[in-house]
């Protein structure tokens, strides 16, 4: 667990208590330092202060949402509710305002961690002949002969994640689009079609009749398994 708080003494607190209940912790006191450490080493869940002396909290989130689905509760100092949603729309999971109980706290962490357990289950999926590895961040095609890797932007991996790890269920166009490049894309469906058509060149045996990367028009998408 990644812990991201420029106040030490509140920093400190949360460290003892996490620990004391059994989670392994690592801090950072500026967002730079957190995105290179979530980068060296990816945590199982962040907590994330919005105030902190370099980065915006808010711009962590989308930096971290770029190529994670880790669950992220935003400390939020501030009274204001655009704050939250801002944070909540960039891709934060939950968030507790300060000053906060410990117990509120774990209980929140427990539930993100929990929620995320449920659907991160699966982390290997089928796409036709194609085997895709979510933790080892690979695409393999088996098509007889040797098999071979497939690339994948960051864009279409972004994606692919979500959908893969909403199987079997719809993921509307506005919640990717928000995810993938803030909540001012929402009308920018374009781009969504634009990458989708080349996960399915990429991915689908047949791209023309997508059996796995489903749209569903005037919706959004889904991944059959
Ligand atoms: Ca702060």
């Amino acid at each position: 667990m990644l812990i991201v708080e420029d106040e030490p003494a509140l920093l400190r607190a949360l460290q003892i208590n996490l620990r004391a209940r059994g989670y392994e912790v690592t801090t950072s006191t500026a967002g730079q330092q957190a995105l290179a450490e979530a980068a060296r080493r990816p945590p199982d869940a962040v907590l994330l202060d919005l105030g902190l002396p370099d980065l915006d909290g808010t711009m962590v989130i989308r930096e971290l949402r770029s190529s994670s689905l880790v669950p992220i509760i935003v400390l939020s100092g501030r009274a204001g509710s655009g704050d939250k949603i801002g944070a909540l729309d960039a891709g934060a999971d939950d968030y507790v305002t300060k000053p906060f109980s410990m117990e509120e706290l774990i209980a929140r962490l427990r539930a993100a961690l929990r929620r995320d357990a449920s659907h991160g289950g699966q982390t290997q999926f089928t796409i036709g002949n194609c085997l895709v590895d979510l933790p080892a961040h690979t695409v393999v095609r088996k098509a007889g002969g040797e098999p071979e890797p497939v690339h994948l932007t960051r864009t279409e991996w972004r994606v692919l994640e979500i959908l893969l790890r909403s199987a079997g269920q719809l993921v509307p166009a506005t919640r990717l689009l928000t995810e993938l490049w803030g909540p001012a894309a929402e009308d920018s469906t374009h781009y969504l079609r634009f990458h989708m058509a080349r996960l399915r060149r990429k991915l689908e045996d047949d791209p023309p009749r997508p059996r796995h990367l489903l749209t569903e028009p005037g919706m959004g998408y889904r991944y059959q398994p």
